[in-house]
């Protein structure tokens, strides 16, 4: 991941999409990998993170998901660009945001597969002690079971984002209507559990399967598709340390960390980002959000 990421720091803004399309098809790619051959481990039950342990690149890019077909910067879709459309005004692009709305020098915290009733308040926490917001990419049926949760995300300042309804990593090789479902009902269940309050803005695939597809599905319906630059691994449980220097040393990579808060004990995220939101902010780093339209 990190060399595909320097290539995209050096690289032209075209090239950089397809780079990053890359490191996302990777990891999208080492998930179907791990399913099919039966890899066991954290990827049986629903709330479980379901991004694999493969390293992103060590395989081939799936067929569904190559670069080539990722649309560029600022077109709505790809037939749309082939068709020379002009995207509508205020419309959500379906290529990947790759832009945090604070501009240069801020991060973008994201925070998957809860809601969890034992580790969303203590994520919650810490991002209020240190004034900070993240991105929530809640897995529907997750939000369904706890709505005072997904309403204390919202209440703290923090953004939705859908995770799908039931984090099926293999979604990418269903049918374009499963697809929708997924994503489409994982939306209802997360804006009806926020009762109102916001509503999910961003789709980020479980395990990063995206398709092109599943990405014109979540911008049409309001969601930007949302990747990751730096993957601490944290569901993985490294160890604290490793989480802090995985974060530290790929800064450079670009400003969306993937952190977790569901699917097992989140107890080194927590100590991780205790540690991580006072350093950034000592070396000058701001908080902020994945932009929506760039
Ligand atoms: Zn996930």
């Amino acid at each position: 991941m990190s060399s595909k990421n320097r290539v995209r720091y050096i690289a032209t803004a075209a090239v950089a999409t397809a780079a990053m399309a890359m490191g996302v098809a990777g990891c999208a790619t080492s998930a179907a990998t791990a399913t099919s051959t039966g890899q066991t481990g954290p990827h049986h039950a629903s709330t479980v993170p379901m991004h694999p342990s493969v390293p992103a690149g060590s395989v081939a890019p799936s067929p569904t998901s190559p670069p080539a077909r990722i649309p560029a910067a600022g077109t709505p879709t790809a037939s749309a660009a082939a068709k020379g459309a002009v995207p509508a005004k205020g419309a959500i692009p379906s290529s990947f945001t790759k832009v945090s709305e604070g501009g240069p020098h801020t991060v973008n915290i994201t925070i998957d597969d809860g809601p969890s009733p034992v580790w969303t308040p203590k994520i919650l926490s810490v991002l209020a002690q240190n004034h900070a917001k993240a991105t929530f990419c809640m897995i529907g049926k997750n939000a369904a079971k706890y709505p005072d949760l997904v309403k204390d995300v919202v209440k703290a300042g923090n953004r939705l984002c859908d995770h799908s309804l039931n984090h099926d990593m293999t979604m990418s090789r269903k049918s374009a209507s499963y697809q929708s479902q997924e994503i489409l009902e994982g939306q209802a269940f997360i804006d009806k559990a926020a009762g109102g309050t916001a509503k999910a803005q961003y789709y980020r695939a479980p395990g990063g399967a995206f398709t092109p597809t599943s990405r014109q599905i979540a911008a049409a319906h309001g969601m930007r598709p949302l990747g990751w630059d730096i993957d601490p691994k944290d569901w993985s449980r490294p160890g604290t340390e490793s989480i802090i220097n995985t974060v530290k040393h790929e800064l450079s990579n670009g400003p969306i960390i993937l952190f977790h808060d569901g699917g097992g004990i989140r107890s080194q995220t927590v100590s991780a980002l205790q540690h991580l939101l006072p350093w950034l902010k000592q070396h000058g780093y701001g908080v902020s959000f994945p932009s929506q339209a760039g």
